[in-house]
């Protein structure tokens, strides 16, 4: 017989059990900080601890003379396994942890032994927590830190709603039983609620909503049919990590996808593999669609039942036309939810190392836009001259010239430090920081590729001590702010 990699596959040690603790007696041998983590482990499931150690620290102390836990101020002895239907070891003494060990085994008791897997019957997992529903990881102590590790991942994975879910679930249960008794239609039923409309509604906190759609898939005795709706969803200024964990599971989870020039592609790449992805332009030059068409295009999809994610730079409702977007949904009664965005002017901000706000030097910040309507700039100018302020100004860089020429017309002092940060977030960042009189001419005698965002106040001169982020063709022996980018 030849071997197969799986000859050398160790066996599954452990079953794991969900124990119900709930006033139930358990024993925590041990007074110091692992022991108090065990302790609240255990009072978290509404456990009866009792904690035997000469000495306790602070925060059992504290819990003890509180009511919380029972305490036997003494070393371990036997006795003190009786009534107890969980005993855990943790000691820092070697013989006293193998001594309770060796003695629950004999009384066929529970015992874990903190950090000593070959002493426990029971060990603990990793706990990701959305009650009722618990996730727990184990590597039957081979590897505490991995299983550490990939509770956390799972923990952004697994929305908090999930909790409510359960609950939902759990109380419409009788109902589903007596609605739909064939237990097939039945698991396809639920099987519908968790991964539709439904669900989803509770995700985005209209959980009154989601239970009615419930109520009445129930009552009319039809499962909940698909139903369109639209993810307006902010991808941040351009670094993938920058997304928040909701934006990235309706990524995963729409049908469709619609971007525009501003979604970098690695944030694309993120959006489920077979959904459908449309390009809806927005370059200045070059419309892919005409507004009124994308909105067009949202409301077809949408209908045909599919999940539309709408992707958008930075954050939507920000220089971003969300709001028209979805006023077209809300007059069609499609359903939609609106998840915001790292926007390109905190984004930016951050990466340069520039603080938008700062105790001494700026107490506001005006987000405007250099936008150009017929070769004028509308900005309302008072506002902009305001004193300890900082300005961003978004879509600013054909109009930097005039803008900057206007400030100062009106007064600004040339020296104001004014900053000019390109592709803001990503390995392409760069940083031109100057001053209000320089800026322009320093901007002009770089290439400078979109987007960029303009930042205008004393907070800029805190960049050369706050700078951070290490931007890709920055060498030691170059200013950030002159170094060119080969594209
Ligand atoms: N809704 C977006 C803004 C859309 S307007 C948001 O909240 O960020 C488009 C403008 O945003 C660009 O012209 C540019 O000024 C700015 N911008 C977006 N992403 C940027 C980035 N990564 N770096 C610099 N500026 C950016």
């Amino acid at each position: 017989m030849t071997e197969t990699p799986e000859a050398d596959q160790p066996m599954q040690r452990m079953l794991p059990l969900f124990f119900d603790l709930r006033g139930q007696s358990c024993v925590v041998v041990g007074g110091g900080g692992v022991a108090a983590r065990k302790v609240a482990s255990l009072l978290n499931v509404g456990a009866h601890v009792t904690v035997a150690a000469p000495r306790l620290c602070a925060q059992l102390e504290q819990q003890a003379a509180d009511g919380v836990l029972r305490h036997r101020r003494e070393n371990f002895r036997p006795a003190h396994l009786e009534e107890a239907v969980l005993v855990i070891a943790a000691t820092n003494d070697e013989q006293v942890n193998a001594e309770v060990s060796r003695l629950c085994r004999a009384r066929r008791l529970p015992v874990n032994v903190v950090d000593r897997p070959e002493l426990c019957s029971v060990t603990m997992g990793s706990i990701v927590s959305r009650p009722p529903l618990c996730v727990a990881v184990s590597t039957a102590g081979a590897a505490p830190l991995l299983a550490r590790h990939l509770r956390q991942r799972l923990e952004s994975m697994l929305p908090a709603a999930y909790g409510r879910l359960a609950m939902l679930m759990q109380r419409y249960r009788p109902m589903a039983r007596e609605r739909i008794p064939d237990a097939t239609l039945r698991r396809r039923f639920w099987e519908q609620v968790v991964e539709g409309p439904i669900c989803e509604l509770l995700f985005s906190g209209r959980g009154q909503e989601g239970e009615k759609l419930l109520r009445e898939a129930l009552e009319t005795d039809t499962t909940p049919p698909a139903r369109g709706e639209v993810y307006l969803v902010g991808g941040g200024p351009g670094d993938p990590d920058l997304l928040t964990l909701r934006a990235l599971r309706l990524m995963q989870q729409a049908d469709a996808v619609l971007y525009d020039r501003l979604v970098a592609p690695p944030i694309v790449e993120l959006c489920r593999r077979d959904a459908e992805r449309v390009y809806v332009g927005k370059g200045r030059e070059r419309h892919a669609l005409s507004q009124r068409e994308i909105n067009e295009l949202i409301v077809r999809l949408a209908r045909k039942g599919q999940r539309v994610l709408r992707l958008k730079g930075g954050d939507p409702f920000i220089f971003g036309r969300g709001g028209e977007e979805i006023d077209t949904l809300a007059q069609e009664g499609i359903s939609f939810q609106v998840v915001p965005g790292i926007t390109a002017a905190s984004g930016c901000a951050s990466y340069a190392g520039i603080p938008l706000t700062h105790r001494d030097y700026a107490h506001s910040c005006l987000f405007v836009t250099g936008h150009m309507k017929d070769g004028v700039l509308d900005l309302n100018w008072d506002a902009l001259m305001q004193p300890r302020q900082t300005i961003a100004v978004y879509m600013g860089v054909m109009a930097l010239e005039r803008l900057c020429g206007e400030l100062r017309r009106r007064g600004m002092p040339n020296e104001t430090p004014a900053a000019l940060i390109q592709q803001g977030t990503t390995r392409n960042q760069r940083v031109f920081s100057s001053t209000l009189a320089d800026l322009p001419a320093e901007v002009a005698r770089h290439e400078v590729s979109p987007p960029s965002m303009i930042l205008i106040g004393e907070v800029v001169r805190l960049r050369s001590r706050l700078a951070w982020f290490q931007e890709k063709n920055t060498r030691k022996d170059s200013q950030p702010t002159t170094t060119r980018t080969t594209p």
